[in-house]
């Protein structure tokens, strides 16, 4: 059983998971940096324990800190939000020898998908399909040249550590790959201390769908469903929606079965997501699993009724699942919009900054997920995502029109946010009409 809590992160997935820790009857543990002393989750934890300065290496991503931490606290188990240590195997490593619980699947898990290109060679041989390219991870610029005649223009580089959309590459031509190989492999040396890369045919106007799981330590798994996570900005998600208009039940409970296969085939335990790319002819391929909670689980709670931080906790308490694929149902439709300080304006730079004023917007099927107070000053040191606004309603039309709603409400005083630039997005004829690929910022939201 799980009593004591560790929340190895903070912002608002920090608060998510507290405020589910409460409700359960778990105590909690919060750490924060020197600059996070203030901030929501440090105050609303029962405890909290300085860790270090601002610095992420220094303080969220300290392992030794974290864990004496965990220590000294009491705590029986680790929570890992997502960023961060969430997909740091050494560290779920660490946690399991300490005897600490750590909530997500087991460390040799996340080490095999963590490698981005060892996890597609395992879920090939399993029989899921998989995005064509380089039998794991390229060797020399003679190989990436070979793979890329035979595939055919244009390609993607891929940093096989990578994640946050960083370290991927579109090369279009030989003359382009010879930069863009040396390139792609120092931006992920950089970025994630592994110059290991892959290379993947560009899918051409694909759409981004995802499958959430749940999977018990007794080997029973369902899938919640999709999630369309097309809108992005440089790879990264803006805007998600559950179900995708593009999908129909065929299709979806297709996709869920092969989740399914992939779950089984590794042993995989606890939350975790599997992306898939999908074609104009409706074909989808493997692209990665994310070994953690995501960003936009909240839409999956908004249709499915079911709270997935909870059943992290329970399925690491080595809970059963209480539901079979049967009972998973949806209902209607939801949308999530990600609000970042950050000036759409002046090429999205980011915003920190003391917020002033502050109105959240509310009403029958609004949700805000946030961490951010008035007076509360945000930190330039971390991620520039503020608040998720997430709409539940009806249909697609109705969700649109509450997300709409809901956005133009919300007021953030003293920094600037992308909210125009999401009501421009959620007020586009081809976002109403669904008529977009991962390519619809870049082609349609021309920055004023
Ligand atoms: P999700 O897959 O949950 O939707 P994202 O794809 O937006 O989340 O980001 C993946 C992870 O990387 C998240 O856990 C997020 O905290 C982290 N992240 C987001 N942006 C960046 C960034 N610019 N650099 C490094 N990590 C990032
Ligand atoms: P990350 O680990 O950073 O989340 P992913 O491999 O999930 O990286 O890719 C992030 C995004 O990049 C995808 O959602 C998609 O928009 C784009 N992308 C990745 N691979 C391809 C590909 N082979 N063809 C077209 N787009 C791709
Ligand atoms: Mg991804």
């Amino acid at each position: 059983m799980i009593k004591k809590v560790l929340v190895a992160n903070r912002g608002e997935i920090a608060v998510r998971i507290i405020r589910a820790c409460r409700e359960m009857g778990i105590r909690t543990v919060a750490i924060y940096s020197e600059v996070d002393k203030n901030a929501l989750h440090t105050r609303l934890a029962d405890e909290a324990i300085c860790i270090g300065p601002a610095p992420s290496k220094k303080s969220y991503l300290d392992i030794k800190s974290i864990l004496e931490s965990a220590c000294i606290m009491g705590a029986d188990s680790i929570h890992p939000g997502y960023g961060f240590l969430s997909e740091n195997a050494k560290f779920a490593k660490m946690c399991e020898e300490l005897g600490l619980k750590f909530i997500g699947p087991k460390s040799n898990v996340i080490e095999l998908l963590g490698n981005k290109s060892k996890a597609k060679q395992t879920m090939q041989k399993a029989g899921v399909p998989v995005v064509p390219g380089s039998n794991g991870v390229i060797k020399s610029k003679e190989e990436a040249q070979e793979i890329a005649e035979k595939i055919k223009y244009p390609v993607m580089l891929k940093a096989s550590s990578g994640g946050g959309g960083k370290g991927i590459r579109i090369v279009n031509s030989k003359e382009e790959l010879d930069k863009a190989y040396e390139l792609v492999k120092q931006e992920a040396k950089a970025s994630f201390n592994d110059d290991d890369i892959y290379m993947e045919k560009l899918i051409e106007n694909p759409r981004h769908i995802e499958i959430q799981i749940l999977a018990d330590e007794k080997g029973n798994c369902v899938y919640l469903g999709e999630r369309d996570c097309t809108i992005q900005r440089k790879n990264q998600k803006i805007i998600e929606e559950t179900p995708s208009s593009i999908i129909d039940e065929k299709t979806r409970e297709k996709m869920g079965q092969i989740a399914l296969k992939a779950v089984k085939e590794i042993g995989y335990t606890n939350a975790g997501t599997v992306e898939f790319l999908l074609d104009k002819n409706k074909n989808f391929y493997f692209m990665e699993m994310n070994t953690r909670i995501q960003v936009e689980h909240p839409i999956t709670e908004m249709v499915t009724d079911i709270d997935l931080i909870k059943e992290q906790i329970k399925i690491a308490s080595g809970e059963k699942l209480e539901y079979k694929q049967k009972d998973i149902k949806i209902f209607g439709c939801s949308m999530e919009a990600r609000i970042n300080a950050e000036n759409p304006k002046k090429n999205f730079m980011p915003s920190p900054g003391t917020i002033t004023g502050l109105l959240l917007p509310g009403g029958k099927g609004i949700r805000v997920d946030t961490a951010i107070y008035s007076g509360y000053s945000i930190p330039a040191t971390y991620d520039s995502m503020i608040a998720k606004v997430i709409a539940h309603g009806k249909n697609r039309q109705e969700v649109i029109a509450k997300l709409k709603s809901a956005v133009a409400e919300l007021v953030v005083e003293g920094i600037d946010t992308n909210v125009d630039f999401i009501l421009d997005i959620l007020n586009n004829e081809k976002f109403i009409t669904s008529d977009y690929d991962t390519s619809f910022i870049e082609k349609e939201m021309l920055v004023k």
